[in-house]
């Protein structure tokens, strides 16, 4: 295979072969994992075994977070601009090495090459964004609040930080967390997803070489314990999660109950409200690529459509679309759609998609049993998959299915779709297709939704603004990147100096000291 052959002859090779264990990385070292608990990672297109991770021990997870305690005084006093300069080099590196990243991507996640490369950009975004640092750690000052006295604040980092990540964006989403993190100046764990470990390898490796000190990013593996683990450990202070609600309820919980500030990117279903004045084609290309992208797998992918009144036509349309997708292996050139992550995420969207039409939808394009190539016959395939004449209380419009099925709802007026969207539980993501500003205007200021698009599909927004999910998909002390995300990952310290150039006294005062 195409990526096979990549990874081989990359520097890759030196962190995981096939079928060999992925290491854990402390203080600077990849290190082999005593465990005698394994996670299998087979490619989700064949089932080929390509590596296995381990159930990191306490001890190991213990001597990581001793490293990244040990190493952060040190970064912490190195100066901003040379963190920001290391930042710097690691964006490069980054960029240099994109087309490996993606390759990794591509063979343990399943997406297509071209997607695997959008998610390492939308990653690197936020690394370029990281090296602003010092611009984005300016505090504020008031000088002569009273006669010699100044206030003044500082932005200082907390110190140990911890990142939990899900299976669906692997580069992208351990760069939202960790080079900000520690441009601000702490050091940190990383629990990748044990479903898709080697593209985090790979990017610490590149940390390193940028030039990232011993000790300041390490990487824990393993699942639940790994996860409780980092909640309860004294020494870390701030958990980054992105992942399902029920984990990241969980982490918030307990991560919080112990004293941490958690952040919490969570599950979603998003809406697109079709208003008939849309422009149809531009509406009906924006849709099918939002719904069936990476297979559905994406926490803003358009999972939910709302057709307002006449736009329901347009259906059919959507059909020979979405029929047009070419689903295969994500390495073979011009695939639409790879392989969903297991088994069980194919079984649970069949699943899903029977209790639909058990429930009274109609099934108007089933990618149950999709044909693919040959050498494809053992991977988690789903076909683009259509369901109209869903209706709010059906089990396949209230679960997240994260696979590539649309489901489909009309309702007559743009009040109705809105009504019908803010009752839903999570406010991830959402787009509005319209030829109107005024309905655009409407629908922006009254759906209680975090993100929105306005004829635009997946309204991600970049590093200098946060990803600002809502309601059931957000819970947390502040959003990724952007101004809050490094308000996340620091803490204020503010300073009120009196220096007089006199030598009188003011004498004993009890009161509560007035500034004036
Ligand atoms: P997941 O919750 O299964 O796994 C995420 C991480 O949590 C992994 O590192 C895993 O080891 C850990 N984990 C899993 N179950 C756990 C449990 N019960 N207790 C403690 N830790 C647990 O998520 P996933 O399947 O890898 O990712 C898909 C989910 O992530 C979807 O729901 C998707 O919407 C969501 N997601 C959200 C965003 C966002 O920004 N809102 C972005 C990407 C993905």
């Amino acid at each position: 295979m195409l990526s096979s052959k990549l990874l081989k002859s990359s520097k890759v090779f030196g962190i995981r072969t096939f079928a060999t264990n992925t290491k854990l990385f402390i203080n600077g070292k990849f290190v082999e994992s005593k465990t005698k608990d394994w996670i299998e990672v087979r490619n989700p297109a064949n089932q080929e075994l390509l590596t296995r991770v381990p159930i990191s021990t306490q001890e190991e997870m213990k001597a990581a977070v001793k490293a990244a305690e040990d190493a952060f005084p040190a970064w912490r006093d190195t100066s901003v601009s040379n963190r920001a300069r290391i930042i710097s080099n690691y964006k490069n590196l980054i960029n240099k090495n994109m087309d490996k990243i993606a390759a990794i991507i591509t063979e343990e996640q399943g997406k297509t090459l071209p997607d695997a490369k959008g998610d390492v950009f939308r990653g690197l975004e936020v690394v370029e964004h990281s090296c602003n640092v010092a611009s984005l750690m300016m505090g504020e000052t008031v000088e002569n609040v009273s006669n010699n006295v100044d206030i003044y604040s500082y932005i200082q980092p907390l110190g140990v930080c911890a990142g939990i990540t899900p299976f669906n964006f692997p580069a992208m989403i351990p760069l939202w967390m960790f080079p900000l993190a520690i441009a601000c100046g702490n050091t940190y764990v990383l629990k990748p997803s044990e479903r898709v470990p080697s593209a985090s390898m790979f990017l610490v490796q590149l940390a390193q070489e940028a030039g990232v000190p011993d000790g300041v990013i390490n990487v824990i593996h393993g699942s639940r314990d790994a996860v409780n683990f980092i909640c309860d450990d004294p020494a870390i202070r701030a958990i980054s999660f992105v992942g399902s609600g029920e984990a990241g309820n969980y982490i918030h919980a307990r991560g919080t109950a112990n004293g941490k500030r958690v952040q919490s990117n969570m599950a979603a279903k998003n809406h697109a409200t079709i208003l008939p004045d849309a422009h149809k084609e531009r509406t009906l290309d924006a849709l099918t690529g939002a719904a069936f992208g990476a297979s559905g797998q994406r926490c803003m992918a358009l999972s939910a459509a709302v057709f307002v009144g006449e736009s329901k036509n347009w259906i059919p349309e959507l059909v020979e679309r979405a029929k047009k997708l070419k689903v295969s292996g994500g390495a073979v050139p011009s695939t639409d759609l790879g392989p969903v992550i297991s088994p069980q995420a194919k079984e649970r969207i069949h699943t899903l998609i029977q209790k639909g039409i058990d429930e009274g939808a109609k099934c108007i394009l089933d990618g149950r049993n999709v044909q693919v190539a040959p050498e494809f016959a053992k991977g988690n395939f789903v076909g683009p998959t259509i369901l109209t004449d869903v209706t709010t209380d059906m089990v396949c419009y209230k679960e997240e299915i994260f696979g590539p099925v649309l489901v489909c709802l009309n309702v007559d007026t743009l009040d109705e779709a809105i009504k019908l969207i803010n009752a839903n539980p999570y406010g991830n993501g959402t787009a509005v297709f319209t030829a109107s500003g005024a309905a655009a205007r409407k629908y922006q200021r009254e759906i209680d939704v975090g993100q929105v698009g306005i004829n635009l599909p997946i309204p991600v927004p970049l590093p200098f603004f946060s990803f600002t999910g809502s309601r059931g998909s957000f819970v947390g002390a502040g959003h990724f990147y952007g101004k809050t995300g490094v308000q996340f990952y620091t803490q204020i310290k503010t300073i009120t100096s009196n220096w007089r150039d006199d030598n009188i006294s003011t004498g004993v005062s009890t009161h509560m000291p007035v500034l004036g």
